[in-house]
This record gives C-alpha cells, structure tokens and sequence, in this order.
C-alpha cells in the first residue's frame, strides 16, 4: 500500500523551480523563472523597515490593511476608471497564487467542471483538483495562441462553474483584446459561470495598447474575481502581496476560503505597500515603456541569429523560437541552453494537458540590460553553433 495516497499523484516540483535551481547550480543566466534582477526602489525599502519600527507586527485585518485596500481602489479608479468598494470588493493575499487557488476552492467542487486555456499556467489545474473539480483544458490556437471562440462556446455546458482566463498571458505573451471579452462575456451568458481573471502582468503591455481588464467589462464585471500582484508592479516577487477584486458576495466567498488557508498576508509589507503607494499614486504608469525597451533591447540583440521572435504583446516575457536551427521538443532545447549556453530559459510543454509539438521556450525580459545582452551573445552563440551542425 502507498503511503501516504497521494492526492497529485502526477505532480512534481514546478518547472519554475527546477529550472532555477538548475541555473544555480551550473551558475547560468537565469532567464527562466519570471523575477528581476535589478534593485526595488530604495524608498519601498525604507517604508518596510519603518513599518517594523512603528509597530506594524501584529496580524492584519483578515481583508487587508485598510489602508491598503484604499490605495488600491484609488489605483483602479485611476488606471481603469473603476468605482470599486474597498470594503467589500478588495482582499489582500499572500500573492495572486492565494487570490487563484482561494478563488478556486470557494468556487468550485465535486462534479463541476472548470475551463482552463492551455498553455495554462502552472497552479490552476492542481487547485482544480484539489477542490474536487474538472480541469477541462482547451489549447490556444497555434502558433500565435489565439482564442478558439467556437471550441469554448461548445465546451461550456451546465456543469461549468469556473472559466480561469490569463491576460496578458503568461507564457504565450499576448494580451486579449475587448473583442475576445465580448466572447467571453456571450459564452457564459447562458450559465451560472463565473470568470477568475489572473491580470499579474496588467502594467504589462505594450505598442500603445490598453489592458483589457475583465473589471472593465461591465458584464464580466459581475462575475469576475480579478487578480493582481505587487510583485510585479514593485518589481519585487519577493513580497509575495497581492490581491483579488470582485463583487461583494464573491469577494465574501473568497474571503471565507482565506481567512483559513494564510488568514492575513504580512502587516508591516501591507503598511509599507500603503505609504509607497500613497507617496507615489502613479505606480505602474511607467512599467509599459520600461519592459517594453527591455523586450525590444532582447529582440535587437537576437536579431539575425537564427531565432525567430514571436510577437510579444505584453507580460514580462518574451518567447524564442528555434525551429530554424534544429527539431521541435522546447524541452530538449532548454536543456541545450542551459547546459551549453548557460541559459536558463522555460520550456511551454509543462503547461499543457497535452502538448503539442514546440518549438519556442520562454525567455523573462525583466533583467538588467547587461545580463538581456549576455544571454543573447551566448544565445546567439549557440544558435550559430546550431547552423552550423545542420549546415
Ligand atoms: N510567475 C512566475 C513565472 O511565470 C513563477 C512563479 C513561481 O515560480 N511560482 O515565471
């Protein structure tokens, strides 16, 4: 008898730590795992530790710090135009994981099913599952990952509780447009569906595009759990500080789920998030231009090596594509990055129920300018390498 029975018996250590810790080990360039490798600002710093100092070490509100929740509704009338209570719409969790598999857990159980669109990122089936649900994966298009509209509209039924929908999407690095809203919006109209919106990458987007935030959408708006992370707007995944957005009874649904999973997320970074964000209420306006120099900064200095770069409308990644230098199978490739080129970089087969045949890996922009250029010479280097064995 296995002892004990597992309850993800298919599940291992996630891509995103392997590869990192694989990239310690063989002292690569870490372009895999999506974090930066540049200074936070100093003042974010200063308010944690003069959180401590002022005694913010007791637990937090269950909800989140108060102040807080102001911060961030000011945040999303400002960027979205959004009238969104604090009190009874915003909950601060430990990162967007906790919003998504809190989100998950309230929503969903036995005998429902959930849609997830592949690639799909890595914690959303293992919630599903662990809530008793069907994860019902339906792939993007290829090769430019589009939705398949027709497909969800014959997939939904009446045991279809939950849609996770990613923009911009984390990995295939596009950003759904209004019109793809539209076709969520009329898929699940005849159903009891709600819609959990993972947007950690909403400052993400670039070549002058707006987000298209399911909040936005006043029918989406409605059912939607949308979720944020700070990690990302503060360039520190580190905090592990995010939060979800929904209509009060939703939000009062998730709330049950996390006052009993973390309770509440780490008072003195709440305090110092608040201050920072008070101090400086156009956080995040300047994060499109930053990562899009960066991305377009990868994409110089690969260009003309033998790789193909897919568009990348948003997130801070950037996929590479090597099917002009050698056979598909991005995870042979990555190997071949990592242990020859010294770079890590993250194969898109782990995100999906059943992978198709690949040939891109993904590469994170949000690196300082000298290490983007380093991992594209030795990239470059390889790929010539490459040319020249099948030459
Ligand atoms: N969100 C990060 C990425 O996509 C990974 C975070 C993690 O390792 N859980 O790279």
């Amino acid at each position: 008898m296995e002892f004990p029975r597992s309850k993800l018996p298919d599940v291992g250590t996630t891509i995103f730590t392997i590869v990192s810790r694989r990239a310690r080990e063989l002292g690569a360039l870490n372009l895999g795992q999506g974090f930066p490798d540049y200074d936070i600002d100093p003042r974010l710093a200063e308010w944690v530790g003069r959180a401590m100092r002022d005694g913010h070490n007791q637990y937090a509100p269950m909800e989140g710090l108060m102040e807080l929740r102001e911060a961030i509704a000011r945040k999303l009338a400002r960027v979205y135009g959004l009238k969104v209570d604090p009190h009874s719409e915003i909950t601060v969790t430990l990162g967007a994981t906790e919003a998504i598999y809190c989100g998950i857990q309230a929503l969903v159980g036995p005998g429902d099913e959930v849609i997830a669109f592949d690639p799909a990122y890595d914690s959303y089936e293992p919630a599903v599952r662990l809530a008793g649900a069907r994860c019902i994966r339906l792939p993007l298009t290829q090769p430019d990952f589009r939705y398949d509209w027709d497909r969800v509209r014959k997939a939904v039924n009446a045991r279809t509780r939950l849609i996770l929908f990613n923009s911009p999407h984390n990995p295939a690095c596009t950003a759904a447009m209004p019109a793809d809203l539209d076709e969520l919006a009329a898929a699940i109209r005849p159903y009891d569906i709600a819609v959990l919106s993972d947007e950690v990458y909403e400052h993400m987007v670039f070549d002058g595009r707006a987000h298209a935030s399911v909040l936005g959408h006043p029918e989406l708006r409605e059912r939607s759990l949308a979720v944020f992370s700070f990690g990302k707007t503060l360039h520190a995944t580190g905090l592990r500080v995010g939060y979800g957005v929904a209509p009060a009874q939703l939000t009062g649904e998730l709330r049950k789920v996390h006052q009993f999973n973390t309770f509440s997320i780490a008072h003195p970074l709440q305090q110092a998030i608040a201050a920072y964000l008070t101090e400086n209420p156009d956080t995040g306006r300047d994060l499109p231009g930053f990562f899009q120099a960066k991305r377009d900064r990868l994409r110089a200095a690969l260009a003309g090596c033998g790789f193909s770069l897919p568009p990348a409308q948003g997130t801070f990644f950037q996929l590479l594509d090597f099917s002009g230098l050698c056979p598909p199978g991005d995870a042979a490739f990555a190997e071949l990055a990592l242990t020859e080129a010294k770079v890590a970089t993250i194969p898109l087969s782990p995100f999906y129920a059943d992978p198709p045949e690949l040939s891109v890996v993904r590469l994170c922009i949000a690196k300082r300018d000298e290490t983007l250029e380093r991992a594209a010479e030795r990239l470059a280097e390889l790929a010539g390498r490459l040319g020249r064995a099948g030459a």
